[in-house]
């Protein structure tokens, strides 16, 4: 049996507001096995970018036990990498400067790490592009490629594709899985597309708001590669649709502005 590399146990995180207190994160309990790739869906609001937060260093202020490779979480680290919705990178640097960060490419051990993070991601010929010469999905891509650097323990991506249109979304999934089958990776993934989560993941976790609560959490036995069209894909999703629809909206957003 692979080690855990994650333990959330008992974690609550509530935001204090003069409108009122919100619990963004109820009681929530998760192992991640190293090397495991995980799903979280549920509607907005239900706190899932708080949990990655949490688990990236980003947040301190919650109650409970969050642990990566046995030790507490202590603010953000090589360890943790971070994947936004929006790619984030810097337009003046070029992709392989966008990639190696604060190290330099005059290192030789540097730029063949970088060399093989563009392989992977697929952007040979695009390593003196600046991200203003990209598409999103090739931006989205460098962005990964960035947060793998430094081979982190746990790669964090929230909603990571949900830019991005249909067919683009469907290939950097396809670049994802090839990642992770080649490195490994620990992964922990947002998305709200039901879809995606299924065709992804091992293990789909769906949570619930007010407070935001794990409600079930779904094992994907498929074996990759995945067919969207088979029959056994199209039961999985149907299961994780009638787990999800099980989920009820709230009837008034009490706290505006709840992060999409
Ligand atoms: P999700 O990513 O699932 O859409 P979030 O984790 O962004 O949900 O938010 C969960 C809940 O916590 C929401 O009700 C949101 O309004 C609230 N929340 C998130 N961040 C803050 C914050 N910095 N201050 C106050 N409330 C917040
Ligand atoms: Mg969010």
């Amino acid at each position: 049996m692979a080690a855990d590399t994650l333990v959330i146990e008992r974690l609550n995180r509530t935001f204090t507001s003069p409108a009122g207190d919100v619990t963004a994160l109820s009681n929530i309990a998760l192992k991640v096995k190293k090397g495991e790739l995980i799903t979280l869906i549920g509607p907005s609001g239900c706190g899932k970018s708080t949990l990655l937060k949490i688990v990236a260093g980003l947040d301190s202020d919650y109650s409970g036990t969050v642990l990566l490779n046995d030790k507490p979480i202590e603010g953000p680290s090589i360890e943790k990498g971070f994947i936004f919705q929006e790619p984030r990178l810097f337009p003046w640097l070029t992709v392989e400067k966008n990639i190696a960060g604060n190290l330099s490419l005059k290192d030789s051990k540097v730029r063949a790490r970088v060399d093989e993070l563009i392989a992977l991601v697929r952007l040979k010929g695009f390593e003196k592009s600046y991200p203003r010469e990209l598409s999103g999905g090739m931006a989205q891509r460098v962005s990964i490629a960035r947060a793998l650097l430094r081979n982190p323990e746990v790669l964090l991506l929230d909603e990571p594709f949900g830019a991005l249109d249909a067919f683009t979304r469907a290939h950097l999934q396809e670049v994802l899985l090839d990642i992770w089958q080649k490195n490994r990776t620990t992964m922990l993934f947002v998305t709200h597309d039901l879809d995606e989560a299924v065709f992804l993941a091992e293990r789909v976790v769906i949570m619930n708001p007010r407070p935001g609560h794990i409600r079930t959490v779904l094992p994907i036995d498929l074996p990759f590669p995945r067919k969207r069209a088979s029959q056994s894909f199209q039961e999985l999703r149907r299961k994780v649709l009638s787990e999800f629809e099980k989920v009820e909206e709230p009837a008034v957003d009490r706290d505006h502005g709840a992060g999409i």
